[in-house]
């Protein structure tokens, strides 16, 4: 048996461990929503000496670009020596997670209550958000373009809101329904007033919302049309555990893999084959839409790259990205002896004991999967052997007990080799997730490696 990472840290790595995870708290807690993330992905990119790519004409080896897409992704390339056409290094991890958002026509009044309404988003156990407080992220978009950016129930003096839940008392009857039904998606509206004004008699409650949005945000109720709000559970990434191994928070997938792939392009310099990191919206419904990775964003971003090298042609750019190798940074299902059943002690990530390798996600006979060569997992154990990696190669639970994708699929239709390598979490997809602190900084080791190594 391996030993735990923490058994073999130096008081050095340790350092750079914590330092690590403190930075990806941080992270957690400014960008809850994609396009917060891309907003601090842009900061912090500019921080390290990354320009806009439409801003600049002509790209050399050394030079460090970002595209951003619609706000809500973000391409980096940082050009390294070799001829582009050899291929790029990329890391790709997404940073939309699942949550609630809001409908088109969200404001309405019951028996004195006012709610939004909402559309849950990803996959979720619904009634794991009941009961817990909730925070509203996201945009309002003016019929004259202008945009208001809301967040509210964050600050420790902002109000949070709530979905109800039936009292225990009364449950006699909830309590024997299937957990798949128990809290229907019609029942996640969350309670947002109570307070009627005292001269009116119609939607009283919903009249005090609407001025409430007037007169702190400007906006109107047919404004909510074109708004894109989110519902998220309140509050900040937290250490977990009294030795403070773990790290509890919403949103770590796949913000685990994204933040430690944003550190990683931050770390290398001075790189051969070019480096590129990826972080995606929409993945958690499919990779659809015009920022999800089926979109030809990516691929446009790259053309613009090449261009810019003066090295554009069809053809060049079809090598590139055949020639390309890329980590589909994402999550992995972390062994809980809770739940021992449904999961391969031989072929399951443990926690602490390092960065994760699936071969393929999918379900039952792999379908949907992305299957990776046997040749490139080759290079890659050489890589991390190489750079004393700890990795651990897994799949997600047991056969037929479920089963989930990645992009990883999307990438691999160029040709290019392509695995899902990142962080295993406990309690996917719930409002708190929670992961190994050592598992964080080893995918942030992992992934330099690669970005430097993978020839
Ligand atoms: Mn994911
Ligand atoms: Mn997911």
């Amino acid at each position: 048996m391996k030993k735990s990472l923490w058994q073999t840290y130096s008081d050095s790595q340790l350092i750079e461990l914590n330092r690590l995870t403190e930075d990806y708290k941080v992270f957690l807690n400014v960008g809850k929503t994609e396009r917060e993330c891309v907003t601090e992905i842009i900061r912090q990119a500019e921080q390290a000496g990354y320009k806009d790519m439409d801003t600049v004409s002509e790209l050399k080896s050394g030079d460090k670009v970002y595209k951003a897409w619609m706000g809500k992704s973000i391409v980096l390339f940082n050009i390294g020596k070799n001829p582009i056409e050899q291929g790029m290094n990329i890391l790709g991890a997404h940073i939309d997670s699942p949550r609630l958002d809001l409908k088109q026509n969200p404001l309405y009044e019951e028996s004195g209550f006012a709610y939004f309404d909402t559309h849950y988003y990803g996959g979720i156990k619904k009634y794991q958000w009941v009961t817990i407080p909730l925070a509203i992220h996201g945009v309002v978009i003016r019929k004259d373009g202008t945009k208001v950016e809301v967040s509210i129930g964050e600050k420790e003096d902002d109000p949070v809101f709530v979905i109800t839940d039936l009292l225990v008392h009364l449950s006699s009857k909830q309590m024997e329904k299937k957990a798949s039904v128990v809290v229907e998606g019609e029942s996640l509206d969350i309670l947002i007033g109570s307070r009627p004004l005292v001269d009116k008699e119609k939607e009283a409650a919903t009249e005090q919302i609407l001025q409430i949005l007037k007169d702190t945000y400007h906006i109107e109720r047919e404004d909510l049309m074109s708004a894109e709000l989110e519902v998220v559970p309140a509050g900040k990434a937290r250490d977990c555990g009294l030795d403070r191994s773990m790290i509890m928070a919403y949103g770590q997938d796949d913000r685990v893999c994204a933040y430690t792939s944003l550190a990683a392009m931050f770390a290398v310099n001075n790189v051969g084959r070019t480096s590129c990191c990826i972080l995606v919206d929409k993945e958690e419904i499919g990779s659809v839409g015009a920022t999800g990775m089926n979109s030809r964003f990516f691929e446009n971003a790259v053309a613009d790259m090449l261009d810019k090298l003066g090295q554009f042609s069809e053809l060049k750019l079809r090598h590139t990205m055949a020639n390309s190798t890329m980590i589909s940074s994402d999550v992995g299902a972390a062994y809980d002896p809770m739940y021992a059943d449904v999961y391969d002690k031989k072929s399951n990530p443990f926690f602490g004991y390092g960065m994760v390798l699936n071969k393929h996600t999918g379900a039952r006979g792999k379908s949907g999967s992305n299957d990776a060569n046997a040749e490139y997992i080759a290079k890659l154990r050489n890589v991390f052997d190489k750079n004393e990696v700890a990795f651990q190669l897994t799949e997600m639970g047991k056969i037929d007990a479920g089963g989930g994708g990645t992009i990883a699929y999307i990438l691999a239709q160029f040709g290019m080799e392509v695995i899902d390598g990142g962080v295993a979490v406990l309690c996917m997809h719930a409002p708190w997730e929670v992961t190994s602190k050592a598992d964080v900084y080893e995918a942030y080791r992992g992934y330099c490696a690669f970005l430097q190594d993978m020839k």
